[in-house]
């Protein structure tokens, strides 16, 4: 064997040892023969993949999988994955990109790929645990899942039979299950649908509802010109993965990307046009945008005058004025005439001439211009709302409406599953998810749950908190603790949950439930201008089914017990009405064996028998549309889908009905679609079935004043309300790290190694004057309490503005177990008179187990528990919670340590009564509505209960 010269090298200065007396590997080494170089293995080779074990190195020993399809969990994305199986040890090896998953393609963000560490985490729950002792108090009991299922049936059916169906509470953190637990509710005859949506979107979902009812945009990145991001989205944000490699694409086929946010993320590091706005000023900058494009004539005069309701609008504001639409334009202009470049440079602390340069660029981009915004300012700021109603209004304007390359309405991209019984509403409304003052939230009130039950508007008997976890995640954590500690509020707490977390430690009933490759969930998300469906599902279960075992339960398969929910529900529901008098179970036969319990099989088997075109695409390959999902994973329904409100109206519905003069359809008083160049088009599900520049629902229901887009709402933390002589600040606590979930990274030991600290993010500017550097302590105080964190001092931050990621500072207290790669030991002292204060008694630090990395963990900061010491902010009209924080800074005292929190919760439920008064103010329920009949509403309840005296 030749040396080359650097072995020589090597071998002369003692760096290496001599070559003659290594092995010669070379032959064993030898390729055989040319093999093309490929991505993934072929699905042929999916039943026995060979790879040479890369530790049995130098030895060639092959290794055999199975490999099986899921998708991931660790964000709402359910990117394709896919799971290698050692033959030989029947064990999950990998994960690595599932390339049939029309929306990721092979691709996966950190996340994904460590899902191995989450199955494999040394101190998982593994059995059903109960409660011994007082709640709380951190002792439990291993008990079976029959023993599980007995006593919770039995808790609910008490509840139900006592006549109360507001009492059973199902509170849903990580959703992804495509209506399986609504259906379940709706068999149940309850309104017990509680999600975490106001602590995340709901802001950005009633903007864009105002418009179109579909809450959510679907921007078709790949074909922009131009993309704008009014959030981080491209790192870390909605559809992370899939839509960060389509914003790549755009990019490399020549769009612009332009980014709005006060913190130079990677997002904002990649983009043409970074324009680092102050919190809240958003808005200002987009009706700046919308007034140039407006005055320029770039606006797409054919979309607006077919499909905008610029008629109301004149009829409305200007009863006086021809019905004309160059008068609608005018009247526009006027409307706008505050908006200027300048105005809005002024709020946001930008240059006027950015915001002119960007809005030609949208204007240039026409029906190109896609956008977005998710969390972010929607989520941060009162009145976070406008963001994304005066967003859309620049794709309105530009005719970017559902085109190639523009944003289409959320619902055109997804699919909607079949199920094999779909029973009625519930015949009821709770008033603990949804309060009679909050007539436009767009979903639950579950950032104030807690005060709510706080200020007696009600109980509960049986609450499930599922893959959700308010006591860290959520603003005001203690009252969360005062709340489920409290078991006269809440008679039984139930976590469903696949690792601890803080909330579960105040449960009674601790059970456990599968990660992303131990569980039956379909999933279907707008990540592209097309719908496909994917298939999650428990992979060891499906390699038992190819080597021809039956398995009657997933937690047979999975590692100890580990189950998942939907077979859960089946079991539970099914002992809930125990005599088969309730009616619930008739709500869980199966469709195949008639009054038989229906299994998970069959649930499955129906869906994808009744998805479009799945059923043909499977039997071209000989295989049941169950059979080709539990091969391949996912299907693409549709490739492409735009201009969904030109197609065609079904004759049914345009039986007996008349064409105004608007062109709008009405039949029976109802506007059923918009007839258009002779053409009868189904339009958009508003009531004047047409996008709503002009909106009578915030009228109607108290807002005449929102009416139209606009910046009219100050934020709460607008620079006026703020003082800087006392070091007043705006705290952005809610930005995301690509590599952590919300709360269910810190049992990945990979991602923890990654990042586990949260130091506040501080210009320099700012910490010249504050005096700090990067790993001095500041002392942050909000409205309610205070923490102490270390400061990092960079120039990506936009003076005036600190900043803290939203997921770390995890804890756990000396009685509770889980998640050491990132929590901290704390202890939490009950002060009394409502004061909380956590301290910090260690850090992170290694331990010994099977696992050799938990003994070589290196780092000891697990960050600062920034959240609990955020009062919650509802927003009386989105009822968002309102994330961003007026905070002061200074220097802690000498016996302020890092890490603690100091919250008194009785300030924190005055705030809440100070928040709460801004909604009754405007309480107004036109002909005794809750809310508009029209708007969506998760769980909806039967037509009646809308109304206050039903
Ligand atoms: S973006 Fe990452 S975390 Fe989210 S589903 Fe895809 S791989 Fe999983």
């Amino acid at each position: 064997m030749n040396r080359s010269w650097i072995e020589t090298f090597s071998e002369s200065i003692g760096l290496i040892p001599k070559i003659s007396h290594r092995p010669d590997w070379s032959e064993g080494l030898m390729m055989e023969g040319p093999k093309p170089l490929y991505k993934y293995p072929d699905p042929s080779e999916w039943d026995d993949f060979i790879e040479l074990d890369s530790q049995a190195w130098p030895e060639k020993k092959e290794r055999h999988y199975s490999i099986i399809p899921t998708t991931c969990f660790n964000c709402e994305s359910a990117c394709g994955l896919l799971a290698y199986i050692d033959k030989d040890t029947n064990q999950v090896r990998k994960f690595e990109g599932n390339p049939h998953h029309p929306g990721s393609r092979g691709r996966n963000c950190a996340k994904g790929p460590a899902t191995i560490n989450q199955i494999n985490d040394t101190e998982r729950i593994f059995y059903p645990l109960k409660r011994v002792g007082k709640r709380g108090e951190g002792k439990w009991e291993r008990i079976s899942w029959d023993q599980a299922l007995d006593e919770i049936s039995e808790k609910i059916r008490n509840s139900l039979e006592s006549g109360h169906k507001d009492r059973v509470m199902y509170h849903v953190g990580r959703p992804g299950h495509e209506g399986y637990a609504e259906r379940v509710l709706k068999a149940w005859g309850i309104d017990g649908h509680n999600s975490h949506t106001n602590i995340c979107s709901a802001g950005a979902r009633t903007g864009y509802a105002l418009w179109h009812k579909f809450d959510r945009p679907s921007p078709d990145h790949t074909n922009a010109k131009v993309i704008l991001l009014a959030s981080s989205h491209l790192e870390t944000g909605h559809y992370f993965n899939p839509h960060a490699q389509r914003i790549i694409e755009g990019m490399m086929k020549g769009a612009k990307l332009i980014v709005l946010d006060p913190r130079l993320s990677n997002t904002a590091s990649m983009a043409d046009e970074w324009m680092p706005t102050y919190p809240g000023s958003e808005s200002a900058i987009f009706m700046a945008m919308a007034k140039i494009i407006l005055d320029e004539k770039m606006y797409d005069r054919t979309f607006m005058e077919n499909w905008v309701n610029w008629d109301e609008y004149l009829k409305n504001l200007y009863p006086e004025d021809t019905v004309e639409f160059d008068v609608f334009i005018k009247r526009l202009s006027q409307e706008w005439s505050d908006y200027t470049p300048e105005f809005a440079a002024k709020e946001a602390g930008i240059e006027a001439d950015q915001i002119i340069r960007v809005a030609r660029f949208i204007g240039e981009a026409g029906s190109k211009f896609s956008s977005h915004v998710w969390r972010g300012a929607s989520i941060g700021n009162l009145g976070g709302w406008q963001v994304a109603r005066t967003l859309h209004l620049l794709n309105v304007l530009t005719g970017s409406v559902g085109t190639e390359g523009g944003t289409a309405p959320s619902g055109w991209h997804k699919f909607q599953p079949s199920f094999f019984d779909d029973p009625p509403g519930p015949d009821n409304w709770n008033e603990l998810s949804w309060p009679p003052e909050y007539t436009l939230s767009h979903y639950e009130m579950s950032e104030i749950l807690p005060h709510l039950l706080k200020d007696n508007r009600g109980k509960l008997d049986v609450y499930f908190t599922r893959v959700f976890n308010p006591v860290w995640t959520y603003p005001d954590g203690f009252t969360w603790i005062e709340m489920l500690s409290d078991t006269s509020k809440v008679g039984c707490h139930i976590a469903l949950t696949p690792t601890w977390n803080e909330t579960a430690f105040f449960a009674d009933y601790v059970l456990p439930m599968g990660h992303a490759s131990e569980r039956h969930d379909i999933n279907s998300y707008e990540t592209q201008a097309g719908v496909w469906i994917a298939f999650r599902q428990p992979v060891l279960r499906e390699k038992a089914r190819r080597d021809g075992k039956n398995v009657k339960y997933t937690y047979e398969v999975n590692p100890g017990e580990v189950w998942e929910e939907d077979e859960f529900w089946i079991e539970l529901s099914w002992r809930i009405d125990k005599g088969d008098q309730l009616g619930i179970r008739d709500h869980f036969l199966s469709p195949y064996r008639k009054g038989e319990k229906i299994n998970i099989d069959e649930y499955y088997r129906y869906i994808f028998e009744h998805t479009e075109g799945l059923p043909e695409t499977a039997e071209q390959e000989g295989l049941t549309p169950l059979n080709y999902m539990r091969k391949y994973g996912a299907y693409l329904v549709k490739s492409s889908v735009y201009k969904k409100n030109e197609l065609e109206l079904s004759s049914d519905v345009i039986k007996e009905s008349r064409v105004a003069d608007n062109g709008q359809i009405i039949k029976d008083g109802i506007v059923v679609g918009i007839h258009l160049n002779g053409e009868n088009c189904t339009g958009f599900p508003t009531p004047s079935r047409r996008q709503e520049l002009y909106s009578q629902t915030m009228v109607d229901f108290g807002y005449p004043e929102h009416a139209t887009p606009g910046y009219r709402i100050r934020s709460h933390i607008h620079p006026d309300n703020l003082d800087k002589e006392k070091n007043e600040y705006v705290l952005l606590p809610n930005f995301r790290l690509p590599t952590h979930i919300h709360s269910r990274s810190a049992n990945s030991k990979w991602l923890a190694e990654i990042a586990h600290r949260n130091p506040i993010w501080i210009h320099k500017k700012d910490a010249e004057s504050l005096g700090v550097k990067t790993g001095t302590l500041l002392k942050v105080s909000t409205e309610i309490g205070w923490f102490v964190d270390k400061v990092w001092v960079t120039e990506a931050i936009k003076p005036g503005v600190v900043a803290c990621s939203h997921h770390i500072g995890r804890w756990r207290r000396q009685q509770d177990t889980g998640n050491r790669f990132m929590t901290n030991t704390i202890d939490i002292k009950n002060m009394g008179n409502g004061q909380w204060k956590m301290e910090v008694l260690k850090g992170v630090e290694p331990w010994k187990t099977d696992d050799a990395d938990t003994n070589r963990i290196w780092w000891r900061d697990g960050g600062v528990h920034q959240n609990i010491t955020h009062p919650a902010n509802p927003d009386p009209i989105s009822g968002a919670h309102c994330w961003l924080q007026k905070v002061s800074l200074s220097i802690p005292d000498l016996d302020e340590k890092y890490g603690d929190v100091f919250v008194d919760t009785n300030k924190s439920f005055e705030h809440f009564k100070q928040w709460n008064m801004w909604a009754k103010e405007k309480e107004n329920h036109p002909e005794g509505l809750r809310r508009p009949l029209w708007m969506a509403r998760p769980l909806t309840p039967q037509k009646r209960n809308f109304y206050l005296d039903k």
